[in-house]
């Protein structure tokens, strides 16, 4: 690989808003370049079955999924590149953006979409039964639960609403906070205390995720009293960790305006951040839906409003000529 080169626009991340404005901008003529990054396929590859992604009427995988988009962006003609990216200069045209080896990129637009993470508790027994049992979305994974006992852990809306969610499913749910005040929404908390089939155990955290015999993944979960320290056990078939994601930020880090939890920000109904040609689509400007689906609309808003801007940016040129 050179150690220079230069695109019209650059796409970092390859999750479904990634591959999307990828698939696009490709048959926008643009010939797109993406930057894999860390995790090449975003989230959807540490998930198994995928259901809700329209078109399909059998269980899909997620993997397979990432990979057919891929094939798909390549197909049309956009170029991947598995680099990573060490850092980024928004201050000056073109774009700069450094590899992890030294590779230096420059572009007229960058659409970042380099995702979000769900954050885990951390506990060994946590990430052993991740995908048997334990999971960090519920729209995602509740369907799988059906008639069975479940546990959300968390006490703000993400974790309110996924308990509502599994209501849909599930007769039987428990939701586990480790204080006794929600920072969810007072119409959510009023929601959550109404409803007959959620039973809430405050004061409590996960001392351990407990598996079944052979493999049998999840069967239920060890609380600790954050107050008495003394630990009981539930039994429960499937636990979702909804404390909270992580927005991958890092790299524009006082180059583009983030909200209060790192978010990037956009012109409401657009992909547009706070500087021109640069735009954000996916997780890393969205903790409302973060669904595959949603990442994908907003990858194709992305790569419109990127051709928009570049085609804006040559008549200005042509005019000015
Ligand atoms: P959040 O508001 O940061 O809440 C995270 C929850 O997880 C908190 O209750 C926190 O407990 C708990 N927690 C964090 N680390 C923990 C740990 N190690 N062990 C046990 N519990 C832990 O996250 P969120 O609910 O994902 O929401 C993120 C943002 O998106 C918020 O601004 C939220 O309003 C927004 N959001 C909005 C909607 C909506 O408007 N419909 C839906 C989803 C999310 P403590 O309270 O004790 O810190």
């Amino acid at each position: 690989m050179a150690d220079k080169q230069h695109s019209a626009m650059i796409i970092l991340g390859s999750g479904p808003a990634g591959l999307t404005a990828a698939i696009y901008a490709a048959r926008a003529g643009l010939a797109p370049l993406v930057i894999q990054g860390m995790e090449p396929g975003g989230q959807l590859m540490t998930t198994t079955d995928v259901e809700n992604f329209p078109g399909f009427r059998d269980v899909i995988q997620g993997p397979w999924l990432m990979g057919e988009m891929q094939a798909q962006a390549e197909h049309v003609g956009a170029k991947m590149v598995y680099d990573y990216i060490a850092s980024v200069d928004l201050s000056k045209r073109p774009f700069t953006l450094v590899g992890d080896g030294g590779t230096l990129y420059t572009c007229d637009t960058l659409v970042i979409a380099t995702g979000a993470q769900a954050k885990w508790l951390g506990s060994e027994s946590e990430q052993r039964l991740r995908g048997q049992g334990v999971s960090a979305c519920a729209t995602c994974d509740g369907f799988f639960y059906r008639g069975k006992k479940v546990a959300v852990i968390g006490g703000g809306n993400t974790a309110v609403e996924e308990a509502l969610y599994l209501t849909n499913h599930s007769q039987d749910v428990t939701l586990i906070h480790r204080r006794d005040t929600f920072r969810a929404e007072k119409i959510l908390q009023e929601r959550l205390r109404a409803h007959p089939n959620i039973k809430i155990v405050t004061n409590a955290e996960v001392a351990e995720f407990v598996a079944g015999e052979g493999a049998a993944g999840l069967v239920g979960l060890d609380l600790r009293d954050t107050v008495t320290g003394a630990v009981s056990r539930i039994d429960v078939d499937g636990a979702f960790v909804a404390i909270g994601h992580a927005p991958a930020t890092g790299l524009f880090a006082g180059q583009l305006e983030v909200d209060a939890d790192g978010y990037l920000l956009v012109e409401p109904g657009t992909s547009r951040t706070s500087i021109a040609g640069v735009f954000a689509c996916g997780d890393v400007t969205d903790k409302h839906y973060r669904q595959a689906i949603t990442a994908a609309g907003m990858g194709c808003m992305a790569a419109l409003d990127a051709e928009r801007y570049l085609a804006m940016a040559k008549y200005q040129e042509s005019a000015a000529a």
